[in-house]
């Protein structure tokens, strides 16, 4: 194990993470390359009183990963990921990337739901729930883990299986970093071939509400190789889809009706260059902020909301299909009948910007509230965990959180805080 302080060499880089907001500087950080060196590494902040934050990707928005004179236990050096074609199955280990594991699985014409810009990290990704353009097929990622190696707060390694510490396998699928470090994921591969589609419309603003409303009902009875998506721009509206697999055309007259369209794009492409399309778009040198929303329904009012302030950039990418089948008591992820997730995000180089930027999205995100049921827990930003999850299911996360994690170690994620869910708690 590597310990890297203040003047090291690769200090400074592995502390940088996506978001260029954060500048934070660990007392140390643990380099990995094992579980025994994760389980060490846990020992160590604890013996030594040291704040313990997790990396993997560095995605998380608000830099979760990078504690102010702490411990940051760095994955990115565990990144291996094997592949069984024969039994489907791909074992990635905890600071592996996404590109890595979608490239390794493709080489068999296989894949598992993975996000969609191929930098971030496994392990955050899948602990929150993780989206992706198969996720309508297959479900979530957390819905195709078949087994997780963690290191408890303890520095204990145990594994998590439906057969195996049930409890803390619900409550990993969705639950986020709070229970434990993961060196290992087993996820299950599915055959889906190389081709994929890109179908992006673009309409002037002012046919927003009547594009939006057909978009949305079109939605209704897409297919679950389509992947439904809108972004509205204070100029234009464009909707479209991304369909993974054969096929995929047959949706593309009804596009062509919804209004006078400006633009179109029509792309056939592979599987791993959908995956890579957003790389450079979503680099690492900006500062950057976002806000989210689950929406169960998108009712014409909250249509107009979306049209009336939209910020530099608001999305929406349709949920259903397999995220729905899978009943939701069985795994920690909550709001499985979301119908479609919100996002609206912004980039910027100047911190004289921060402010105007910050708040404009905070009044965007805030006139959509009122038709919000909620958030996708590796979107929340400065909001409460209880956005994440309804309080039947946080009740059951705090009593997980208690047994296996009671001093609240690991706290820099969307913290469930150990003890009984008091208002504090739940607030
Ligand atoms: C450009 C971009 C694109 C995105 N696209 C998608 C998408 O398509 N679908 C989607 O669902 N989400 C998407 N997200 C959101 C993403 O899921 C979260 O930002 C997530 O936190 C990223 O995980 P990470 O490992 O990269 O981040 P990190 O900042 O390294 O980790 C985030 C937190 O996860 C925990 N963690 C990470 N790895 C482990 C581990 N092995 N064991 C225990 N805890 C761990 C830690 O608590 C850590 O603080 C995207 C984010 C960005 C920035």
């Amino acid at each position: 194990m590597t310990y890297l302080t203040a003047g090291d060499p690769g200090y400074d880089e592995a502390r940088s993470v996506w978001n260029a907001m954060i500048d934070r500087r660990p007392a140390a950080i643990a380099r990995c390359s094992s579980t025994a060196e994760v389980a060490d590494a846990v020992r160590f902040g604890r013996t030594h009183g040291l704040e313990i934050a997790v990396r993997c990707g560095g995605h998380n928005i608000a830099g979760l990963a990078v504690p102010e004179g702490g411990l940051m236990i760095d994955l990115t050096p565990m990144n291996a990921v094997r592949v069984d074609p024969a039994l489907q199955r791909a074992s990635v280990q905890g600071g592996a990337m996404l590109g890595k594991l979608d490239k390794a699985a493709q080489e068999y014409g296989l894949a598992t739901t993975a996000g969609n810009v191929s930098h971030t990290g496994v392990g955050g990704l899948t602990l929150g729930g993780g989206m992706g353009w198969l996720a309508r097929r297959f479900g979530l990622a957390c819905d195709n883990v078949v087994s997780y190696e963690v290191v408890t707060a303890d520095g204990d390694v145990v594994r998590a299986a439906a057969d195996e510490n049930a409890e803390l396998f619900w409550g990993l699928r969705g639950g986020g970093g709070n229970f434990g470090i993961v060196t290992s994921f087993e996820f299950r591969l599915h055959e889906i071939g190389t081709r994929a589609m890109i179908v992006e419309f673009t309409y002037p603003a002012s046919a927003g509400l009547d594009v939006l409303r057909g978009w949305r009902d079109l939605n209704a009875n897409a297919p679950r190789e389509a992947t439904f998506t809108a972004s509205i721009t204070p100029d234009s509206v464009t909707v479209g889809y991304v369909w993974v697999g054969a096929g995929g055309e047959d949706l593309l007259p009804a596009f062509r009706e919804l209004g006078p369209v400006q633009d179109e794009v029509v792309a056939e492409t592979t599987y791993l260059k959908l995956q890579t399309r957003e790389d450079n778009v979503q680099g690492h040198r900006f500062r950057r902020y976002w806000k989210g929303h689950y929406f169960k329904a998108l009712p014409d009012d909250a249509i107009r909301a979306l049209l009336a302030t939209p910020g530099p950039s608001a999305s929406l990418q349709a949920y259903g299909g397999a995220i729905a089948d899978v009943p939701d008591e069985a795994a920690a992820f909550s709001h499985r009948d979301t119908l479609f997730e919100f996002v609206t995000a912004t980039r910027w180089d100047d911190p004289a910007e921060d402010e105007a930027r910050i708040d404009q999205l905070r009044g965007y995100a805030a006139t959509l509230a009122p038709y919000a049921s909620g958030a996708y827990v590796n979107t929340l930003n400065d909001d409460p965990i209880h956005r994440a999850f309804p309080p039947a299911k946080l009740q059951r996360l705090v009593a997980l959180k208690t047994a296996y994690d009671p001093g609240n170690v690991f706290h820099l994620n969307q913290n469930i805080r150990p003890g009984e869910p008091t208002s504090e708690s739940v607030a």
